[in-house]
């Protein structure tokens, strides 16, 4: 993986997060990601937000939350940082939740709505960013 694609990766390695492979930015900003099956496949493309769920269509994954699967049919994509905090879609600002602990959620940050949840969360950023900076000092 180079530089950009381990930067734009999402922090959590492990499906449906890592089908993702950062494609481009387009003329608005906005990161554009192909997504891939386990086996090869490619399974499409579009922003985080589109290329989560693509993913998850292909492999599901848990509730961030509660670690429950979650049915193709009810994925909810839940802001970290909720938007009307101006949280973005960024890839790295986002996680699969059950609709339950999404709608739960909200608009809270996640360290008001789930301690165990945010420090789980600044693990996985941390070793992303650790796996980042030392890609950059070789
Ligand atoms: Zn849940």
């Amino acid at each position: 993986m180079d530089r950009l694609q381990l930067l734009f990766a999402h922090p959590l390695d492990e499906p449906p997060y890592n089908l993702l492979r950062y494609k481009r930015t387009d003329a608005q900003g906005v990161h554009l990601y192909d997504v891939y099956a386990l086996d090869g496949r490619h399974l499409g493309e579009g922003g985080a937000l589109k290329a989560i769920q693509l993913a998850h269509r292909e492999h599901p994954g848990k509730c961030w939350y509660c670690d429950t699967g979650i049915p193709i049919s009810s994925v909810h994509r839940d802001h970290v940082k909720p938007r009307a905090s101006k949280g973005g879609n960024d890839l790295h600002n986002i996680v699969i939740a059950c609709p339950k602990h999404n709608c739960a959620k909200s608009n809270m940050p996640i360290a008001a709505f789930d301690a165990h949840g945010a420090t789980k969360y600044l693990d996985v950023l941390h070793d992303h960013l650790s796996r980042v900076a030392r890609a950059h000092q070789r």
